[in-house]
C-alpha cells in the first residue's frame, strides 16, 4: 500500500532563526579608546647624574634635569643594612645618597620624561 500522504519533511518544532547578534548577551563594554602608553624609557644608559643627550621629543641637545625619588632600591638597601649591620646601623644612608635613589631624567626644554634610572 502506498502512503496516503507524500513523505514530506515535517516542520521543525521551532524555527531556527539567525544567531543573535553579538552583544545581545548583556551589556558589553565598548572597546576602550586607544591610549598610547606613556613613553618612559627605563634604560641603563642614563646614570644618576645629569647627562647631555638629544631629547627624543623635541630633538634638542639638552642636559637632562634629574629628580631623585626614593624607590624600591633604597628600601632594599636599607633592609639589607638592617639585616647585616643592625637596625641602628647606617640604614638611613640609602635615603640620603642620590646614587641609591631612582633618578628620573627630564628634558629642561619640553619637560618630557626621558628615562628613569632605577637602582634595582
Ligand atoms: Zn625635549
Amino acid at each position: 500500500m502506498a502512503a496516503p500522504y507524500p513523505a514530506t519533511q515535517p516542520m521543525p518544532p521551532y524555527p531556527t532563526g539567525p544567531p543573535p547578534p553579538p552583544g545581545a548577551y548583556g551589556m558589553q563594554q565598548p572597546p576602550p579608546a586607544y591610549v598610547p602608553p606613556p613613553v618612559i624609557i627605563k634604560t641603563t644608559a642614563l646614570g644618576s647624574h645629569p647627562c647631555t643627550m638629544q631629547c627624543s621629543h623635541c630633538q634638542a641637545m639638552i642636559t637632562t634635569n634629574v629628580s631623585y625619588t626614593t624607590g624600591v632600591g633604597a628600601w632594599v638597601i636599607c633592609l639589607l643594612i638592617c639585616f647585616f649591620v643592625g637596625p641602628w646601623g647606617c640604614c638611613f644612608i640609602p635615603f640620603c645618597v642620590d646614587s641609591c635613589k631612582d633618578a628620573t631624567h627630564t628634558c629642561p626644554n619640553c619637560h618630557a620624561t626621558l628615562g628613569t634610572k632605577t637602582v634595582m
